[in-house]
C-alpha cells in the first residue's frame, strides 16, 4: 500500500483539511472536540474541514473544504504545499473523497464540497481524479449539494470542460496580482495560459446559459459561475495594483469573485519573501474594497487615490475614507438624492439604500427612520441631511477622522 495512504483517513483528514485553508473560500469553523463519527451519537463540534461560504443565492452554507492531496510536483515560493516544503504529506482516494462528502452530507454536517489539490504526476491526471469525484458524486449518488472545484493549472480544456458539467462552480487562481510576480515566485505557472483558461471557462459558460433551439432549457454547466483566489502580500504589489488587476479580471472574465488570501509566510529564507504576515486587516479592506467597485459605482481610482502609496487606509473603510477626503459631497440629502449618491454615504448598505428609496415615497425620513433600517446614527450623521436634522459644522470638524479611527488598546502587562 502506498506510504501515503497507510495514515488513517482521519489523520489524513485532519493534515488535508487543515492544508486547504490556504485555499480562500470561506472562514474555516470549530470549536473544541466533540465528535460522533463511529460512536453512534449524533453531531460533532470538531468539524475538521468545515467551513462556510456563500451560496450564490446569498446563503450561508457549510462545506467541507480539503485537498485531494498536499503533495505537489510544483515549487511555488508562497506555498505551504510546495515541493521543497517539509509539510507531512497526505492523499485521498477519489473514492475516499467521495465517501468522506457523502457521510458528511447525510450527517447534515455539510451542505457541499470545496475540493482543491496539489498536483499529483501531472495536471491532468490530478484533474482527472477531482472530475471523477465530482462526476461520481453527481451521477452515482445523485448528489445534489453544492460542489465547489478548484481547477488545476494547465489541465486540459476538455477536462475543465467536464468538471464544469458535475460542480456548481469552478475558480482557476491568478495566483499573483502580476505577471511579474507569477514569473518570480510560481515560475512553472505561465499568467498567459491562467488568462486564456479564464477566457475559455468564461466563453462555455455563456455558450451553456443560452437556452437551446429544440429544448428551449439551458444546460447546467458551473451555474455559480467561475472564480478566482490572489496571494496578497507575497510580492510587493499595492493594494491599486490589486484591485486594479481584479477589476481586469471582472471586466474580461466574467468572474463571481475575487479572492484575496493574505500570504502566510514560509520560514524559508532561500525564498526570498517576506517573513511577516500582512495583516489580516489588509485582506478585509481588500474585500470592501472591491465590494465597493462591484456594487457601489466607485472607481478603483476613487478607492485608492486616498494615499500616494497605493495603499488603502487600514484604520478606516474604504467608503468612509473616501468620504473624509471628499467633503464637499456631502451632506447627502437623504430625502432628495439619487441612488448613486445615497450609496456614497459611509454606513448605507444595497439594502439601506433599497429601503430608503422606498420609505421616502410614502413620507419624508427623519434620523429615526434611519436608525429602523439598522443604520449606525454615529457613522452616517456627518454626512447626511433628514427631515429634523442637518450636520451643521459636524460635517466640518477637523477631528472628524480621529472620531472614527479605532481607539488604541493599552496591552496586557500580564
Ligand atoms: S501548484 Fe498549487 S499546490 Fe502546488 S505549489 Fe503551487 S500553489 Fe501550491
Amino acid at each position: 500500500m502506498n506510504k501515503l495512504m497507510k495514515k488513517s483517513l482521519k489523520e489524513r483528514l485532519a493534515i488535508l483539511s487543515d492544508a486547504a485553508k490556504y485555499d480562500a473560500s470561506c472562514a474555516s469553523s470549530g470549536t473544541s472536540k466533540r465528535d460522533s463519527l463511529g460512536s453512534g451519537g449524533l453531531g460533532s463540534t470538531e468539524g475538521s474541514g468545515i467551513c462556510h461560504a456563500y451560496a450564490p443565492d446569498g446563503r450561508c452554507i457549510s462545506l467541507l473544504k480539503i485537498l485531494l492531496t498536499n503533495f505537489c510536483i510544483y515549487d511555488c515560493a508562497y506555498c505551504i504545499n510546495r515541493s521543497s516544503s517539509n509539510v507531512e504529506r497526505a492523499r485521498f482516494s477519489p473514492d475516499e473523497v467521495v465517501w468522506l462528502t457523502l457521510e458528511f452530507y447525510r450527517r447534515n454536517y455539510i451542505e457541499g464540497l470545496f475540493l482543491s489539490s496539489g498536483i499529483i504526476r501531472s495536471s491532468d491526471q490530478t484533474m482527472e481524479e477531482m472530475v471523477r469525484i465530482a462526476r461520481d458524486l453527481r451521477t452515482i449518488h445523485n448528489f445534489r449539494g453544492y460542489i465547489h472545484l478548484k481547477t488545476i493549472p494547465e489541465a486540459s480544456a476538455a477536462l475543465i470542460e467536464e468538471a464544469g458539467l458535475y460542480a456548481d462552480r469552478l475558480s482557476i487562481n491568478i495566483e499573483l496580482p502580476t505577471d511579474a510576480g507569477i514569473g518570480k515566485f510560481a515560475p512553472e505557472k505561465r499568467p498567459d495560459n491562467i488568462r486564456r483558461s479564464m477566457g475559455e471557462l468564461r466563453l462555455k459558460i455563456e455558450e451553456m446559459a443560452e437556452p437551446t433551439l429544440q429544448s428551449k432549457r439551458r444546460k447546467k454547466f458551473a451555474p455559480a459561475g467561475q472564480s478566482t483566489q490572489m496571494i496578497v502580500g507575497a510580492d510587493g504589489a499595492s493594494d491599486a495594483t490589486i484591485l486594479g488587476t481584479s477589476s481586469r479580471l471582472y471586466g474580461s472574465y466574467g468572474l463571481k469573485r475575487v479572492y484575496y488570501s493574505a500570504f502566510s509566510p514560509i520560514p524559508d529564507s532561500s525564498k526570498n519573501l517576506p517573513l511577516i504576515k500582512p495583516p489580516l486587516i489588509r485582506e478585509h479592506r481588500l474585500y470592501q474594497a472591491d465590494w465597493l467597485y462591484r456594487f457601489y459605482g466607485f472607481s478603483i481610482g476613487e478607492i485608492t487615490a486616498s494615499r500616494t502609496d497605493g495603499m488603502l487606509d487600514l484604520d478606516l473603510d474604504p467608503k468612509l475614507a473616501w468620504a473624509l477626503g471628499h467633503r464637499d459631497q456631502f451632506p447627502v440629502d437623504v430625502n432628495g438624492a439619487d441612488k448613486e449618491r445615497l450609496l456614497r454615504v459611509p454606513g448605507f448598505g444595497t439594502k439601506t439604500v433599497k429601503g430608503i428609496l422606498s420609505a421616502r415615497r410614502f413620507r419624508r425620513l427623519r434620523l429615526d427612520d434611519l436608525k429602523r433600517l439598522g443604520v449606525s446614527l454615529r457613522k452616517v450623521q456627518p454626512f447626511v441631511t433628514a427631515e429634523g436634522w442637518t450636520p451643521g459644522r459636524l460635517a466640518d470638524r477637523s477631528d472628524l477622522r480621529a472620531m472614527f479611527e479605532p481607539k488604541p488598546e493599552q496591552l496586557s502587562l500580564l
